[in-house]
């Protein structure tokens, strides 16, 4: 049996958006650019842990010509320097994957101090233009709250995907849980108006392969944002399987909390 999550799996997900037809954009592209083709996948990547791994999914995506998004944290396993610079240098847009409200217990003028501080420190490696929450499952604090107050427009930044993609017409994946449908258990990386809707059109995998075979059939949606985390992606079978066994171990968790909270 083919592993899943491995870097050469995502190398074959992306050359089958490709062979259909679809760009493959960043985030700021889908902002900015006006004469979008009519199939694209917005590529995006949360890197919140292991930030070398980012380099490993890079490399296909270059290779590929593809444009995409990395988004950055400031924790130490994240924030460093030497990858990010390479991130730029490949051609990738940067943002900041931001979690202030949680690091400032929810004191919403210091999570703004705390946001412009960070935002200026990774605005020295690229004009950052776009930003995005970092769930923070473990956290009672959700981050994009800093927004009941302030406004991020006014600090240079043009989009948020949780508030500035219209998920009417783009249909969204994410690898939470290390799996495709793990919106099921996630606690905050989910869209659940439209879920429902996405769900009925049976646009719902469980596998990449699962996705490999729909873009093949063309059944896919036309425009797709899609999120991973590259740390959960390996060819090495050590790291893989780590990987796989404490992803296994957090979703049985969550599940739990889940049925405890019913
Ligand atoms: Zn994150």
């Amino acid at each position: 049996m083919e592993r899943d999550f491995t870097i050469d799996i995502y190398q074959k997900l992306l050359v089958s958006f490709k062979d259909k037809g679809y760009a493959l954009i960043a985030f700021e592209d889908y902002l900015l650019k006006d004469n979008l083709p009519h199939q694209y996948v917005i590529l995006r990547h949360d890197i919140d842990k292991q930030a070398s791994q980012a380099i490993a999914v890079a490399k296909i995506e270059k290779e590929i010509k593809a444009r995409a998004s990395y988004y950055f944290r400031v924790v130490p396993e994240s924030n460093q320097p030497d990858i990010m610079k390479q991130i730029v240098d490949m051609g990738f847009e940067l943002g900041y994957h931001y979690e202030d409200m949680s690091l400032c217990h929810g004191d919403i003028d210091k999570a703004k101090t705390h946001f412009e501080h960070w935002l200026a420190h990774f605005r020295e490696f690229y004009p950052v233009r776009t930003i995005c929450m970092h769930g923070a499952p473990q956290s009672k604090w959700d981050s994009r709250a800093l927004w009941d107050k302030y406004n991020y427009k006014d600090m240079g930044i043009i989009g948020e995907p949780y508030f500035d993609v219209d998920f009417n017409s783009i249909f969204y994946l994410t690898d939470t849980g290390r799996r495709w449908d793990g919106y099921k258990v996630s606690v905050r990386d989910k869209i659940p108006v439209h879920q429902e809707r996405w769900t009925a059109n049976g646009w719902v995998f469980h596998s990449t392969k699962d996705i490999i075979n729909a873009a093949i059939s063309g059944v896919l949606p036309d425009k797709i944002m899609m999120t991973t985390h590259p740390q959960r992606w390996h060819n090495d079978l050590l790291p893989w399987t780590y990987e796989y066994g404490r992803q296994r171990l957090v979703n049985i968790l969550k599940f739990t909390k889940l049925l405890i909270n019913k």
